[in-house]
């Protein structure tokens, strides 16, 4: 058997791979992108990035197998979140959470009505403290999909929780005001399905918020294969701004704002890009939570500016338009 590698990777024999067409022109035709590797915990792999020969789209190919990449979610990020106790700094990292979920609902709320008849639904919602954040500001109705149910949040139980892929689940149509995907699509196996399932979810002029990471902007040209967003195996597309909206429109919807940032701290990339480049891989935020606010002292000046200066993200505002 001919290998869909272009070049010589090192693989466990365990992992099985799978070829995939373009997720947005279906073209089987590319070339090698880059190498990829899971710098943030240091597991085992190599994995290829290719560009659509067509449409230029970027994204891994062969892609690792779907029952696979589960073991790449280990929960280790999710358990971070949890962790309450970071000495000194709890008041520090606990604010930085926060204002996560402050940028998010910042985002949404420019973009979006919201009071006590709002719907909102958040893809790929995690253990929901955007979504609690959110309902405890303006009253809205909140839903979450996410894989793992039980994650023992205070008040997730507020939330009406869809476990499993979204596109599986049975929801009503034209039901929601407003569907949120925050760094979810980069990870979707399908995202066509998930854009379609977002489409039939949302009332006719809802509108459909998504944020993930820039290929095209200040931190990939900086750290390359080592740019926090190549992220692999669990990143299927690398999205440009070109390609990021060219989905969006495929699928039918409007995009009504592009915004070349979004709620996810890009200083969070400059400093994790320069840990994989200089020190090495597997990121541990017990380890380094001292240098990295000291680090983010330091840019302040700078990163007053972020939302001018692609850093690292990108967010799109779409309107549903047909049905
Ligand atoms: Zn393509």
């Amino acid at each position: 058997m001919n290998s869909p590698f272009l070049k010589e990777f090192n693989n466990p024999d365990r992992y099985q791979f799978e070829t995939v067409n373009c997720y947005s022109c279906n073209s089987d035709q590319y070339s090698f992108f880059l190498k990829g590797e899971e710098d943030l915990t240091g597991k085992e792999g190599e994995f290829q990035y290719v560009k659509c020969s067509n449409c230029e789209m970027v994204y891994q190919n062969p892609r690792i197998a779907l029952d696979q990449i589960k073991e790449f979610y280990d929960g280790e990020y999710i358990a971070h979140r949890k962790k309450k106790n970071w000495g000194i700094l709890t008041p520090l990292y606990e604010w930085t959470m926060n204002k996560h979920d402050r940028d998010k609902e910042k985002i949404v709320a420019k973009h979006v009505v919201l009071n006590k008849q709002t719907e909102v639904l958040d893809v790929g919602c995690a253990v929901g403290t955007f979504l609690l954040h959110i309902n405890k500001k303006h009253d809205v109705q909140i839903s979450g999909v996410d894989f793992k149910e039980g994650l023992e949040y205070p008040d997730f139980n507020k939330i009406e929780f869809y476990e499993g892929l979204f596109y599986e689940q049975n929801i009503a149509e034209n039901r929601y005001d407003v569907v949120t995907m925050w760094h979810f699509l980069e990870h979707c196996y399908d995202p066509n399905k998930s854009l379609q399932m977002a489409k039939k979810v949302l009332k006719k002029g809802g509108k459909l918020i998504i944020e993930v990471p820039r290929l095209d902007s200040f931190t990939f040209k900086l750290f390359g294969k080592k740019w926090p967003g190549v992220q692999a195996p669990q990143h299927t597309v690398l999205y440009d701004k070109k390609a990021f909206i060219s989905m969006m429109e495929k699928n039918g919807f409007k995009v009504t704002t592009y915004l070349p940032y979004g709620a996810f701290p890009p200083y969070f990339y400059i400093f994790a890009g320069s840990y994989f480049k200089t020190i090495g891989k597997n990121l541990n935020l017990n380890r380094i939570i001292f240098p990295y606010f000291l680090g983010q002292l330091i840019l302040t000046p700078m990163l007053w500016f972020q939302k001018y200066l692609n850093l690292s993200m990108q967010t799109v505002v779409c309107e549903k338009i047909e049905n």
